[in-house]
């Protein structure tokens, strides 16, 4: 198997040029941002410190007074312009995707094609901030509800999708009236500038005020000052539980909104009629995809004790030819962990599950050590266990999957549901009793519920999020707009007099 992997000259080169093409600046200074390609440093750019937040804020307040009088269906056709300049550069991203967080190349393609479906999903919602009317109970009044631009968004991201959650954000934020200010992960700041950049010039193009967008490059301290900053009215936090934890009640002490997108620990349920194919294809893509770094990767298969042998010596099969290597070589499908962290978490896990009992069945090394001293490759792995034991219901984010064993359908629901997070779930059947089972009330309780297909890769169409540890937030597609929006509700009397709801008599 050859890496291939890159020298720094080369990936340091290939940084800058793909920033020059895009036409932005870096901000020059002391924090060093590394490549997990061959963990060598490519940027060196300076943090904002706590006190910008503010200034960003206020900015912000401004913009949008100017901002929320725009018709929506005008500010759509500003994110209309930004997916045609995301189209335009769509290389140069992905390009940036791959070296700042290790992902192949298709699958970096796929995030920034992410970004520039979600902008014309917007643009049609642009014409589409419905709300409702009722009949009123009072003869000669109108009851109805209108929806309004709510204010600032504050939008934290993780590292691992770098690019798309913001713009999940920002394009559904900017159609509704919001401005947007950004704390990307800190370990992706050439990505996060190239894309405000983006927008940046689409917004010059239409006159519109430049605070609807700013990124604020800094650390979890950065992040802080946004989720307490009064001025923010809808918190939207992608990340970690951990981060959730924290987040959520300083957003709450404010009464602010949140919108949170944690962690995950995703669980294929395999039945006996499954189309194993159709099966194994899925949970691969699905587990070391992205080198087991999604939200939605998933991280257990619960398979009927009857197919339980012959899927695993199948997956197994499959996990010994994986291509890995570097992920901007065509052929490779798994690239890097994100850092040195990453790989640790991944090797205890690996040690407590078999020191628990449970068998480790395919890779879990390390590889390229030599040629890549400071990059951490592994081989995705398959441990094979008894039980839902702790470390099992637990979050490692690295390719690692447990293969569990079940008796009846409903116990495989259970051992579904029975971990904190609740993020995504999918059953591999041709039963349709037990497909139906499990998107119903009694089935997963997650918030994407698949059927014959792995629990990762979801359209913007739909809404993206799930329960639990999970956060509760939703974002994207369906109405996600919903949130970004302040909710009226009027009523309107024509009647010329003035009865009371409910009957109520208050005649001086
Ligand atoms: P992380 O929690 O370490 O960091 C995420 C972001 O939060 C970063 O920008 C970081 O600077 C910021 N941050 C951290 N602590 C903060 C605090 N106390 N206050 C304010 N900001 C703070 O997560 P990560 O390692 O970048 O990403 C991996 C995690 O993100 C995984 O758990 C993964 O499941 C989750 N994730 C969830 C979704 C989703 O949509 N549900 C999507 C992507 C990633």
């Amino acid at each position: 198997m050859a890496a291939n992997i890159p020298d720094q000259e080369e990936l340091s080169a290939l940084a800058e040029s793909t920033m020059a093409r895009l036409g932005v600046q870096v901000p020059q200074g002391e924090h060093v941002g590394c490549t997990p390609v061959n963990g060598g440093a490519i940027s060196r750019l300076a943090h904002a410190d706590v006190s910008s937040v503010d200034e960003a804020v206020q900015r912000a307040q401004d913009a949008f007074r100017a901002w929320r009088r725009v018709p929506a269906p005008a500010r759509g056709a500003l994110v209309k312009r930004w997916g045609e300049l995301l189209t335009e550069h769509k290389d140069d991203l992905a390009t940036l995707v791959s070296l700042e967080v290790g992902k192949i190349t298709s699958e970096a393609r796929g995030e920034v094609q992410e970004m520039i479906d979600v902008c014309d999903f917007a643009v049609g919602l642009s014409r589409q901030l419905y709300g409702r009317t009722m009949p009123s109970e009072r003869p000669g009044h109108r009851l109805m509800e209108t929806w309004h631009p709510l204010g600032v968004v504050g939008v934290i991201s993780a590292f691992n999708f770098p690019a798309a959650v913001w713009s999940w954000n920002t394009a559904v934020a900017l159609v509704c009236g919001d401005p947007v200010i950004w704390k990307p992960s800190e370990l992706t700041p050439l990505t996060s500038l190239a894309c405000a950049a983006t927008l940046q010039r689409a917004i010059a193009e239409h006159a519109a005020p430049t605070a609807i967008s700013q990124v604020i490059i800094g650390g979890a301290d950065v992040g802080r000052a946004l989720v307490e900053h009064a001025g923010v009215a809808l918190l939207s936090a992608t990340g970690s539980t951990r981060m959730g934890r924290a987040v959520g009640p300083l957003v709450a002490e404010r009464f602010g909104r949140s919108l949170l997108e944690l962690g995950g620990n995703n669980a294929a349920v395999v039945t006996p009629s499954a189309d194993l194919d159709l099966t194994v294809r899925g949970i691969v893509f699905s587990a070391a995809g992205t080198a087991g770094q999604r939200c939605t990767t998933m991280r257990r298969v619960i398979a009927h004790r009857s197919v339980a042998d012959e899927l695993t010596e199948r997956l197994v099969s499959v996990y010994e030819r994986l291509p890995i290597g570097n992920p901007m070589t065509e052929g490779t499908l798994v690239g890097p962990l994100i850092h040195r962290g990453a790989y640790e978490g991944m090797q205890s896990a690996v040690a407590t599950a078999t020191g628990e009992g449970g068998s480790l069945v395919a890779g879990g090394g390390r590889v390229f050590e030599d040629q890549a001293p400071h990059a951490y490759y592994v081989q995705p792995a398959i441990v094979r266990t008894a039980e839902q034991s702790p470390i099992v219901s637990r979050e490692t984010f690295a390719p690692l999957l447990y293969v569990l064993p079940y008796d009846e359908f409903d116990e495989a629901i259970a051992i579904n549901n029975d971990v904190p997070h609740g993020l995504s779930s999918s059953v591999f059947t041709n039963d349709q009793a037990e497909a139906e089972l499990f998107v119903s009330d009694e089935g997963s309780d997650c918030g994407i519920v698949n059927v014959n297909i792995g629990t990762s890769g979801a359209e913007i169409g739909g809404a993206f999020g799930g329960e639990k540890e999970t956060g509760g937030g939703r974002e994207s597609g369906s109405d996600a707009w919903r949130a970004y929006m302040r909710r009226a509700t009027n009523t309107v009397n024509f009647s010329g007099e003035l009865p009371l709801a409910q009957g109520v008599d208050f005649t001086v």
